[in-house]
């Protein structure tokens, strides 16, 4: 049975659908069956691992609408090696046609039920929101992986997140919590940077995992080439620092069975 994250973060750009893909990526050489599910009508996941959002027929929308399932709706990413249940404009809609429907929260969650067989691994790409879409990757996940940018900001936008885990922990989902965070985009000649980072351990102890993803290019020009950095070009540092996460992960899930 897969186990089932979701990489979130209220705030936009700050390296989710990075660590989604690239994650993904590391994990599937490592031998992982992996599923990225894509919550953010901005199709970036999708995108990134080499699908043509314009192209999908069948998308999360239709499976948040139970009018297909997972195992129907999703792609294959051949050169990443893994599956991808992808996003495109349509689910921006979804937003509103799910307020209007029953169990809306837990849509996607009664689709992994049926899918989790097929995977160790599901990793959620959620919205730059605490939408109800993202409520929906909450609802059906076993733990969250926060992303995050050490910035005197970040330690801020934080509080929000972790109260919103919590209230869904204690109503929704009880098996819901947070995995760890990662520091992404990290550049250590940045004294503001390394500080932030020290609070952040001094503060969460082990719920900050010791992976550390620096800034490098390689990351950001891989989308381009519809492939995440990890295949793109795997000599690079930020390709390897997410290999060594996705085996952090693995045994993450260990301690967890
Ligand atoms: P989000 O999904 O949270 O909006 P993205 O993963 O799309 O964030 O990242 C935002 C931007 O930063 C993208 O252009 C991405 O290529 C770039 N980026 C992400 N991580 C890194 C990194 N470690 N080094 C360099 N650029 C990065
Ligand atoms: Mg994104």
């Amino acid at each position: 049975m897969a186990k089932i994250f979701c990489i979130a973060n209220q705030k936009g750009g700050v390296g989710k659908t990075t660590t989604t893909v690239n994650l993904a990526a590391g994990l599937a050489q490592l031998g992982q069956r992996v599923l990225v599910v894509d919550l953010d009508p901005q199709g970036n996941a999708t995108m990134g691992s080499g699908i043509d959002k314009r192209k999908l027929e069948t998308t999360v929308y239709d499976v948040l609408l139970e009018s297909a399932s997972i195992a129907e709706a999703k792609a294959r990413s051949e050169k990443a090696g893994y599956d991808v249940l992808g996003a495109n404009r349509e689910l921006a809609g979804a937003e509103v046609e799910l307020v209007e429907l029953e169990r809306r929260e837990a849509r996607l969650k009664g689709a992994l039920a049926e899918a989790a067989k097929d995977y160790d691994f599901v990793l959620i790409d959620c919205p730059p929101s605490l939408s109800m879409l993202t409520l929906n990757g909450l609802c059906s996940a076993h733990g969250v992986i926060v992303p995050m940018q050490c910035e005197y900001f970040a330690l801020e936008g934080l509080t929000d997140l972790v109260n919103t885990i919590k209230q869904i922990h204690a109503n929704l989902n009880h098996d819901l919590q947070i995995i760890g965070l990662l520091r992404v985009m990290f550049d250590p000649r940045i004294t503001l940077q390394q500080q932030v980072s020290d609070q952040l351990k001094a503060h969460f102890n082990d719920k900050v995992f010791d992976t550390v993803i620096p800034r490098n290019v390689r990351l950001a020009e891989a989308p381009s080439y519809g492939l995440p950095g990890v295949v793109f070009d795997p000599s690079s540092k930020g390709a390897q620092a997410f290999v060594d996460f996705a085996r952090e992960m693995v045994k993450r899930i260990e301690t967890m069975r």
